[in-house]
């Protein structure tokens, strides 16, 4: 008797977990509002120049993330004329889990159990409505760390941690960086090779019908840069070198 009420109930909380990650992907795949982003920025590194540059940020920092947003809606067709409203938050003060890189998957789930859990505490701002999605934003002195670590973007819990650079001249790439991620929470997958970091061809190229296929111009974003040759490629400065491919476009319901 206890033994089924005990399955009854562990299969109810299932069943909610379920249902509550369809809503979340229905909702954030519908493209019917513009969705509404949270950028939360921290000082990664405790550093004085990141300080620095924390006081600086101003929304329209950020203003080009939402431009990028809807010049590709367009190009795909979007009803909505601003897929993606960004709101910057105030800085806070406590960082989020940190994922051990040598983590398995119970420890990955387990991290992003904890990451929910911190997001729904830390994104708890008196007199602000709570974004739907919530970009945790680590800054760092590009002085004292010459790569940033890897960023996540989650679909499930709607939350990601990305790492970016205290340096006005990076903002460019910074929002890139940004864009990135937040495509992964609405369901884009990588399109880059996660052992060499080179663009996939077809699906990571911005444009693979382009003869000579070398150099390309734009990178697809989910790729992050653009093939220089078969064995080159660079990230673009800004998103205005950047456009959301198909499979991207297929991916967040954009095109069906
Ligand atoms: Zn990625």
């Amino acid at each position: 008797m206890w033994k089924s009420i005990r399955i009854l109930v562990l299969l109810a909380v299932l069943l909610a977990v379920a249902l509550h990650a369809w809503l979340d992907r229905i909702a954030t795949q519908s493209w019917r509002e513009p969705l509404w982003v949270g950028l939360f920025p921290l000082n990664g590194d405790n550093g004085a120049t990141t300080e620095e540059y924390l006081a600086s940020l101003q929304p329209q920092d950020f203003g080009a993330i939402e431009d990028f947003f809807a010049r590709e809606g367009k190009r795909y067709r979007l009803k909505l004329a601003q897929p993606v409203h960004v709101e910057l938050y105030p800085r806070g003060s406590k960082l989020p889990p940190a994922l051990d890189p040598a983590a398995g998957p119970l420890g990955v789930a387990w991290w992003s159990l904890k990451l929910r859990w911190f997001a729904a505490q830390a994104t708890e701002v008196p007199g602000r409505a709570p974004p739907r999605i919530r970009l945790f934003l680590l800054y760092h002195d590009p002085e004292t760390l010459e790569r940033a670590p890897d960023s996540h973007g989650l679909q499930k819990g709607l939350v990601g941690v990305v790492h970016l650079f205290a340096d006005p001249e990076m903002a460019g790439g910074n929002n890139i960086v940004i864009a990135h991620e937040l495509l992964h929470t609405v369901g884009a997958s990588d399109k880059y090779d996660l052992g060499s970091g080179a663009p996939i061809f077809p699906k990571g190229y911005a444009a693979r019908d382009q003869d000579p296929l070398y150099p390309q111009d734009q990178a697809e974003i989910m790729a992050g840069s653009r093939a220089l040759s078969a064995y080159q490629w660079d990230m673009p400065r800004s998103l205005a070198g950047v456009l959301v491919g198909p499979e991207t476009a297929q991916e967040i319901r954009w095109m069906h």
